[in-house]
């Protein structure tokens, strides 16, 4: 096992595009990292540049405590599981999952324990002598994560290993490979644009926009405390409503409420006037349930309501405003039900979020 260091590391292609820029990321020994970011943000090429598959331009790729800019792939000792599984589709899956050990000439008997091992840590063991088309895409998956752990590699890589499987059967390969690396304790990096892949498996997520690492942090962190508003509007489904906000003396005017500034936003604030407010959809709440400590510490007001959605568990009420997207609010709890006929309702939104996003708020 390894940690991985990234140091400075750049990647332009040969047509002159700079996919990865000034990247610099500690990845301790055992730890989960996940790379998110939307469409062609550089997150594969990063991964690729670690494993060996892309070439460095400039900067220091440190694996362990060699630097392995110059090495090729095979010689990193790293294991990289694909959004294809690049299965061989004639070989049974106990072949399929010994193939790195019969590459390195293992004897027959090594093969066996760890391919046996292998498949028993992954509930594959009953489907050894199948071909991979005889398979269901969970268990596809699951002989690909076969052939990385039986490498006993220093880290585990995984480009969107999840993408081509329906949402059940996602869910359930998520909770599988999590188990699966806090068992092994084995370094893993996780590139994936899914929100609930990133906030559930990472200890720690890295979140790259155009190139550019934007913050790392832990889901929590990256949730509670964005550095900017691209961090803070990626994050979270369905994502935080901004509105522009103006400070007036100890106000603060938004769209449909103004509500008293408390000390520890006003220091937050500093002498800036104009503001995003950044306010999460589950920050708001039914007026009518809430108790009147809590309205001292939020502030209620009326806003329209013009389309809701009901979840079984929640509601999502869409409240129209111009720019530049309807303000969305989730609400767990409602005193009668929302719906199109109800156009004007009461609702409760705390002032915390908007001291969350420490940086770039300025309108
Ligand atoms: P996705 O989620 O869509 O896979 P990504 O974040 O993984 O996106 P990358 O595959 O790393 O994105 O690509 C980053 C950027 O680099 C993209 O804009 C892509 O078009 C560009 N790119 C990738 N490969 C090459 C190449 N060989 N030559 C030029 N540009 C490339």
């Amino acid at each position: 096992m390894a940690a991985i260091t990234i140091k400075n590391v750049n990647k332009t292609y040969a047509d002159g595009f700079k996919a990865v820029k000034d990247v610099s990321l500690d990845i301790a020994d055992g730890e989960f990292m996940i790379l998110v970011g939307p469409s062609g943000c550089g997150k594969s090429t990063l991964l690729r540049m670690i494993v060996g598959l892309e070439d460095i331009t400039s900067g220091d790729m440190i694996i362990g405590d060699k630097r392995v800019n110059e090495k090729a792939p095979r010689d990193r000792n790293l294991a990289m599981v694909f959004q294809n599984y690049a299965l061989y589709p004639h070989l049974s899956v106990f072949e399929n999952i010994a193939f790195p050990l019969r590459l390195r000439k293992a004897p027959d008997a090594e093969v066996k324990e760890r391919v046996t091992n292998a498949a028993k840590l992954l509930e594959l063991t009953e489907h050894l002598d199948r071909k991979p088309s005889q398979l269901s895409g969970g268990q596809r998956q699951r002989v690909a994560m076969g052939r990385a752990i039986v490498r006993e590699a220093d880290a585990f890589l995984f480009d969107e290993p999840l993408s081509n499987l329906d949402a059940k059967l996602r869910g359930q390969m998520r909770t599988e490979i999590l188990r699966m690396q806090r068992r092994l304790g084995t370094t893993t990096v996780y590139v994936t644009h899914d929100q609930t892949e990133a906030m559930t498996l990472g200890d720690r997520v890295a979140v790259l926009r155009r190139g550019v690492l934007q913050q790392v942090a832990s889901p929590r962190e990256l949730y509670e405390h964005p550095v900017n508003l691209f961090v803070a509007g990626f994050i979270g489904s369905p994502p935080m409503n901004f509105l522009p906000a103006a400070v007036r003396g100890d106000q603060l005017e938004l769209p449909f409420l103004t509500v008293p500034l408390t000390p520890s936003v006003r220091e937050r604030i500093g002498d800036r006037t104009l503001l995003i407010a950044g306010i999460r959809p589950e920050y708001f709440e039914d007026a009518s349930l809430v108790e009147d400590s809590k309205r001292d510490r939020g502030s209620v007001f009326e806003v329209p309501v013009d389309v809701t959605e009901w979840l079984g568990d929640s509601q999502y009420a869409y409240i129209p405003y111009e720019a530049p997207e309807d303000i969305q609010a989730q609400l767990r709890e409602l005193e009668q039900e929302l719906d199109s006929e109800h156009l004007r309702t009461q609702m409760v939104v705390s002032l915390d979020p908007m001291s969350r996003i420490r940086d770039g708020e300025t309108a």
